[in-house]
């Protein structure tokens, strides 16, 4: 191969294509104990955490340093091996699922490297795990807001490189919008010094955001500086049953009119989808004596006295339920009422496991399409298979909705599965035709490919391709994701 002058790539055609002695050169650059080969040790992070994609790998890489994915990348790119990376493997579209190269992870990236309390700002690892930078974040006197149900295992790395959502979004904002600065790992070893917490900062392209959200195919985020805010003196929770989605969406007009400075959640669960947390997540009860077709559990959080902040959402409350627009409600009266509260909303991806096969969406619609968009979508999936339970849930007040569908009672999964495509087919056309996107959070990995070139602007999609093609030239970042 002939190369250009100025071809800005490093020369690699002494090494190129060779792959065999890869793994020797690997565990000599990060240590033999930090390049697993053994299938038995490989075996976890070859399969998506539902079980639905499995791939193989050459091998999996720990590095404990920026300078160590470096030597990685340098040494991956000379051999033309293909990089995945890995953070807690909760990503819920197969977007770390190898197909074949090694496998990096980011586990010993773990270190908090600065609390910045004058700034409000702290300088994370990309393997920190989200409720250790909760923790952290807390000790120091602020909030680091992003919160999922997946925050015990889930690495910061992954939620940047996600821009994962969550139930803080409402108030905060998804990642994207807690990050000040990013340091980036490039496919040809560069690394991209961004590490900057300026709140102000206008020079030329915003390279940061676009690897937040890139899902590994640009490079690998190695640390971040993270915005911190001021923790919230109280809380007040409510559950709180309504008639269905059109009620809810009145409801939550309501209180966004009266509590936006305060409101920070506002999460909606159909009864179905609260039947499986009570019947199967334990410890967890039916928040009402009777029972309700649909339910939001609405958080306010501020900084005066609990007492306060309690009765504010209370008499919220009481005025919507005057108004009709809501059947019953349970404010919680302590902590540990208002975590209860909670866990009926956090169980809800485990709980329909039991269930038998569920497929599932990660849709949004303009807000104020979401009560409309709930009602069409579950009466087209009823319509295409009568006795599925629809069992919609989500942010709600972000237009984010889980569209998850159960398999009928007396249906076999696979016959179930086999009708993925179909239910995609019907719900994102209904979400398409809303103004909506395929992908509120979760991102596009491998499932969602065919359906981003569907549904997104091809001006879009080709910028994309060439975007890709000027930061990993041979395609070796976590190929066969995203495009
Ligand atoms: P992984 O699954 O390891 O990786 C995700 C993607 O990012 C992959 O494409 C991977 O290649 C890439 N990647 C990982 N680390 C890096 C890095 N350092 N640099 C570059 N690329 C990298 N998501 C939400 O948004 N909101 C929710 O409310 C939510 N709830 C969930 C609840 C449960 C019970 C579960 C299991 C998942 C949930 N998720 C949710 C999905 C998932 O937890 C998020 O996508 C999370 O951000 C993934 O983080 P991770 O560390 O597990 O990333
Ligand atoms: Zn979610």
């Amino acid at each position: 191969m002939t190369r250009a002058a100025t071809d800005p790539r490093p020369d690699t055609s002494a090494q190129a294509g060779d792959a065999a002695g890869l793994v020797d050169r690997l565990k000599a650059a990060i240590g033999a104990a930090h390049v697993l080969t053994d299938p038995a040790d490989m075996a976890a992070r070859l399969v998506e955490d539902r079980g639905l994609f499995a791939g193989t790998a050459l091998a999996i890489l720990r590095p404990g340093s920026t300078g160590e994915v470096a030597e990685c990348l340098r040494l991956c790119r000379a051999a033309g091996v293909a990089v995945v990376p890995q953070g807690g493997n909760t990503g819920l579209v197969g977007g770390g699922v190898p197909e074949g190269g090694v496998i990096l992870t980011t586990g010993r990236l773990n270190r908090i490297r600065e609390v910045d309390a004058a700034n409000a700002t702290m300088v994370v690892e990309a393997g920190c795990i989200l409720d250790s930078i909760q923790r952290a974040a807390d000790a120091a006197g602020f909030l680091f807001p992003l919160s999922l149900a997946s925050e015990g295992s889930c690495q910061i790395g992954g939620n940047l490189s996600t821009n994962a959502g969550g139930t803080a979004v409402l108030r905060y904002g998804n990642a994207r919008d807690l990050v000040l600065g990013l340091e980036v790992v490039l496919p040809d070893g560069r690394v991209l010094n961004d590490l900057t917490g300026l709140r102000k900062n206008n020079t030329g392209y915003d390279l940061r955001n676009l690897f937040i959200g890139a899902e590994g195919t640009l490079g690998i985020i190695t640390a971040a500086v993270l915005k911190l805010f001021p923790k919230p003196a109280a809380r007040a929770t409510a559950m709180v049953a309504c008639d269905g989605p059109a009620a809810a969406l009145a409801l939550y007009g309501r209180m966004r009119a009266s509590d936006a400075d305060t409101m920070s959640a506002f999460e909606y669960i159909e009864r179905p989808a609260l039947q499986m947390v009570i019947d199967h997540a334990p410890g967890c009860t039916d928040p009402m004596a009777e029972t309700h077709p649909a339910y939001c559990l609405i958080e306010l959080t501020g900084g005066g006295a609990q007492g306060e902040l309690d009765a504010r959402l209370e008499s919220a409350l009481e005025a919507a339920f005057e108004a009709g627009q809501i059947a019953d409600a349970v404010i919680g009266a302590s902590e540990a009422q208002r975590d209860a509260l909670w866990a009926l909303r956090e169980n809800l991806s485990e709980a329909q496991k039991p269930e038998g096969a569920s497929i599932k969406h990660d849709v949004s619609v303009p807000v104020s399409r979401v009560a409309d968009f709930i009602e069409t979508a579950k009466a087209a999936c009823l319509d295409h298979m009568p006795g599925l339970r629809p069992c919609p849930f989500g942010h709600f007040g972000d237009g984010n909705l889980h569209f998850n569908l159960s398999r009928p009672a007396d249906m076999e999964d696979a016959a179930f599965l086999a009708e993925y495509p179909a239910f995609n087919r019907i719900v994102h056309d209904i979400v398409h035709a809303m103004g909506g996107s395929i992908s509120a959070e979760h991102g596009i990995g491998k499932v969602k490919r065919a359906e981003l070139r569907r549904y997104k602007d091809p001006v879009a999609v080709e910028l994309m391709g060439q975007i890709k093609a000027a930061i990993d030239p041979d395609n070796l970042m976590n190929p066969g994701k995203v495009l």
